[in-house]
Formats: C-alpha cells, sequence, structure tokens
C-alpha cells in the first residue's frame, strides 16, 4: 500500500482545517509539505451554512437576512402592490458550494479547490482516517493507505449523537435525519422533495433544532418540535430570551411540545418513519423527523495516546497537546480559556477559525513569540429573520432588557449576565453591527455595576457607552 509524507498533516477537513490551511499559507508553508486528509468529499466549508441557508426553499420567495457575502442573493423588483407601489422583496437562493468555502464565513477569500492546488496544498478528500499511531507518526487509512508526518494537527470535530445510540425503538427508520455533513444535509433536501408539504418533527430544541424548525417552516412543511427541557436553548437563553423565540415560532404556525422525549418510532412497510412516540404517551405523525440532540467530539482515533480533559484533547495556549508534534484545534480542543481561568471546549465555528490560525502561528513561529490564545466566547445563530450574537459567559444573575415581544415589529432585546457585581456575558437579538460590537466589548472588559434595576433600563445604552 501507498506511503506518504508530509511535514504537516491536517487530519479533518472542515472549518478549522480551512482556515489552518489558510494561516500555513500565509507563514509561507512550501509547495508539498502540507496534506489535509479528509472524510468529507469536498474542501472546506463554512459548515453553519448547512443548517440555514443550504436548506432554503428552492424557489419560494422569503424576506430574510443574508447569512453572508458567499450565500448568492439576488435582488428582484417584484410586481407586488403595497400601498400603491412596487416593493422590493429580498429573494435568498439557497446557498450552494462553491458559494460556502471557506474562508467567505469571516469575509476572507474563498478556497476552492485550486486555491489548495495553487499554494501546493495537499486537499485528499473522499479518505477516512481509521487508525492513528502517534508514536511513529503514521495514520491509516480505510483503505490501508498510511501517512507519516512530523507535526500533525487534529481537526476531526464532532459527530453528532443518534437515537440508535440509546436504542430508542424504530430509531433507525428511514427519513429519521441527523445534520453534521454536506451529504447529511443533500439527503435532507431530497426528502424534502419526496415528502413534499409533509408533517415534521424535530426532535431537540437546541440550536441545531431552532435552525431546522425554520427550514422546514420555509419549506412548507408542517413543523412540531419536541424537547424535555422547560425552555429551548437551555444551556445559553434564560426563559425570557427563549418565550421571545418560542412566541415567534408560534406565530409561524410551529407546534412546540415540551417536557417529554421521543421513545418510539413507528415505521410503514417501506421501513419509512410514520409516527414519533412520546414519553407523555401522545403519537405524532411524521413523514421526516430531524433529530438535534447534540454532538460528542471525534478523539476515539488518539485515545490512550494524548492527554484528554473534559471530553476533548488537552491543549495548551497554542493547541499543543500533551505530545510535542500533535496540535488539536476545533471542536476536539479542550483548551485554557484565559479570559476565566479554566480548561474549555467550545463547539462553534469562530473559536474553529481562531484555534486553527492559533496552532499554525506556533507551528510556524520558528523562535518567534506568539501571543497567548485569549479567547471571548462567541456564538450566534439565524433562523427566519431573526439574528442573535451572545459573547462572554452566561453565568451568575441575568437581566433580560428591550422589547422582546415576538410579534413587535420593532423588537429588540437582550440579555446581561451579572456575575461578583462585573458584566460578564451578553446577547442580543436583532443588533446592528456597530451593537454586537459593543455587546463584544462589554463581555471582554466586564465592566462593574452599580444596580441590576439600572442595567435594565439602561439596557443596550449600556454597552454603546462602554
Ligand atoms: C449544521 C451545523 C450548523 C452549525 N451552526 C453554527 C452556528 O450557527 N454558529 C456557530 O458558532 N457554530 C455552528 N456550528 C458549529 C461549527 O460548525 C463547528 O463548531 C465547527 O465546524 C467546528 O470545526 P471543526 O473543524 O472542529 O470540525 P468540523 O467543521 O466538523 O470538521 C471536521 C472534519 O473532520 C472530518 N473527519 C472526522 N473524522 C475524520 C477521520 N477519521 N478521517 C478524516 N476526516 C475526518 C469530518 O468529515 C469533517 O470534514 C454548526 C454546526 C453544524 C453541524
Amino acid at each position: 500500500m501507498a506511503e506518504k509524507y508530509f511535514k504537516y498533516v491536517i487530519v479533518g477537513g472542515g472549518v478549522a482545517a480551512g482556515y489552518a490551511a489558510k494561516e500555513f499559507a500565509a507563514q509561507g508553508v512550501k509547495p508539498g509539505e502540507l496534506a489535509i486528509v479528509s472524510k468529507e468529499a469536498v474542501a472546506p466549508y463554512e459548515r453553519p451554512a448547512l443548517s440555514k441557508a443550504y436548506l432554503f426553499p428552492e424557489s419560494e420567495p422569503c424576506i430574510h437576512s443574508m447569512f453572508s457575502s458567499a450565500v448568492i442573493v439576488n435582488f428582484y423588483l417584484l410586481p407586488r402592490y403595497s400601498q400603491g407601489t412596487y416593493i422590493r422583496i429580498n429573494f435568498t437562493a439557497p446557498a450552494r458550494l462553491p458559494g460556502f468555502h471557506v474562508c467567505v464565513g469571516s469575509g476572507g477569500e474563498r478556497q476552492l479547490p485550486q486555491w489548495y492546488t495553487e499554494k501546493g496544498i495537499e486537499l485528499i478528500l473522499g479518505t477516512e482516517i481509521v487508525k492513528a499511531d502517534l508514536a511513529s507518526k503514521t495514520l491509516t487509512t480505510a483503505t490501508g493507505a498510511t501517512f507519516k508526518y512530523d507535526t500533525l494537527v487534529i481537526a476531526t470535530g464532532s459527530s453528532v449523537i443518534k437515537l440508535t445510540d440509546f436504542g430508542v425503538q424504530g430509531a433507525d427508520a428511514k427519513n429519521i435525519f441527523y445534520l453534521r455533513e454536506i451529504d447529511d444535509a443533500d439527503k435532507l433536501i431530497d426528502a424534502f422533495k419526496t415528502k413534499k408539504n409533509g408533517k415534521a418533527v424535530i426532535v431537540g430544541g437546541g440550536y441545531i433544532g431552532l435552525e431546522l424548525g425554520a427550514v422546514l417552516k420555509m419549506n412548507n412543511f408542517h413543523v412540531t418540535m419536541v424537547y424535555p427541557e422547560p425552555w429551548c436553548m437551555p444551556r445559553l437563553f434564560t426563559s425570557g430570551i427563549a418565550a421571545f423565540y418560542e412566541g415567534y415560532y408560534a406565530n409561524k404556525r410551529i407546534d412546540i411540545i415540551k417536557g417529554t422525549v421521543a421513545v418510539g418510532f413507528d415505521s410503514d412497510a417501506n421501513g419509512e418513519v410514520k409516527t414519533v412516540k412520546l414519553k407523555d404517551g401522545r403519537v405524532l405523525d411524521a413523514d421526516i423527523v430531524v433529530v438535534g440532540v447534540g454532538g460528542r467530539p471525534l478523539t476515539t482515533l488518539f485515545k490512550g495516546q494524548v492527554e484528554e480533559d473534559k471530553g476533548g484533547i488537552k491543549t495548551d495556549s497554542f493547541f499543543k497537546t500533551s505530545l510535542p508534534s500533535v496540535y488539536a484545534v476545533g471542536d476536539v480542543a479542550t483548551f485554557p480559556m484565559k479570559l476565566y481561568n479554566e480548561m474549555r471546549r467550545v463547539e462553534h465555528v469562530d473559536h474553529a477559525r481562531k484555534s486553527a490560525e492559533q496552532a499554525v502561528k506556533a507551528i510556524m513561529a520558528a523562535g518567534k513569540t506568539v501571543e497567548e490564545y485569549d479567547y471571548l466566547p462567541y456564538f450566534y445563530s439565524r433562523s427566519f429573520d431573526l439574528a442573535w450574537q451572545f459573547y462572554g459567559d452566561n453565568v451568575g444573575d441575568s437581566v433580560l432588557f428591550g422589547d422582546n415581544n415576538p410579534t413587535s415589529p420593532k423588537r429588540k432585546f437582550g440579555s446581561y449576565w451579572i456575575k461578583d457585581g462585573k458584566v460578564v456575558g451578553a446577547f442580543l437579538e436583532g443588533g446592528t453591527p456597530d451593537e454586537n460590537k459593543a455587546i463584544a466589548k462589554v463581555a471582554r472588559l466586564q465592566p462593574s455595576v452599580e444596580s441590576v434595576d439600572q442595567l435594565t433600563k439602561e439596557g443596550l445604552t449600556f454597552a454603546c457607552k462602554i
């Protein structure tokens, strides 16, 4: 079997791999020195698009904010009669590759496959690494080929948690979907066509559940969301924040069933899912089920070979693992979060990009000093015409400010989290770029607050004057 050697190998071809390649190129990696080995058949792309613009309906108009500059957005002047004049409707076409290859999500150059060729970076696609022997610096593929390296960057991301993992009855039925990679999204798009105008049940009330609920509705499905918690996104949202999104979704005629879980599925003679059985005894008809109940970092290949912490691969501030020639970035890394003086693992795209850049800077430092990673947590999500951003830590007491009436045309609201008299986290729905920058600054600087009432009253003004 063929054996190839590269000075640097990145295993995994997702967000972190793409941004690592960008930084390797910026640092002057030489042709032939770097390879990316990826299970996926396409060059690294901005994964968040998969649950948003990638699943937009093909032809239906939607008044929707843009995913990013990568998304092909067409503005049409439509003959819609409104108050005696023609109005302009924003048509957002579904995102398709090559439109959203990295690094467009952060405003960078779109790295098409030829970009890698031009830089002399070998992009080895559709190739799964099934064995990693870190002692001999050897990776083995599913077909038995091997790669040797001097320095390895682990960027394997996460895999979805499946209901079959817990032996949920009937969970292997057809048309029960999960979403992690582009192939999963393509299967979902096929089902949109075969089950047109059908019934969709979403299992899970996290960001995948909320984003999928929106795109399924936009695709004209009757949508029911089911989750066990008292409100959606409970790991981040307070009940006040969640009440807005649940109200907004209800106004879009999405049914929400809380406080129970899916315990089984029935299928028809073709093996296609027909009903979802809930723990509380209810039975829901379903043509499509989408499950979004979380992920786990893909670290199994490296078990026992590098130190682990909090479910991920333990790294230092430069994303170096317990082995000096092995780095871990993105979802798999548990790293020192300087701001909170704590080891953390973060499953968000912003960190995947920044950790990759940091690791490559350290790898290529050649004696130069690289600053410690000083990450400010940043998460975002978009659905329908909503967009929120969150910065910092959601610990301590929280206050809600602004207009969080889901039917209000001027809706804009947010929350601050206060710990030990300081604002440590900030959330904003519907913010302008400047307002989002302001809440990021607050979360970074952690200003003291004299009174929580004052903070509630001042709302966004508090952030804007920092
Ligand atoms: C549908 C979806 C929507 C999201 N939306 C948001 C969002 O709105 N905001 C946000 O902040 N975050 C979002 N995220 C999370 C964000 O995309 C991830 O945190 C980010 O992609 C992590 O980057 P990564 O490179 O570590 O992993 P990934 O981007 O997942 O890349 C991992 C890559 O490694 C490959 N791989 C794994 N094992 C092997 C192997 N053994 N051999 C070869 N290749 C392998 C995989 O096939 C994949 O290509 C979303 C995630 C998903 C799935």
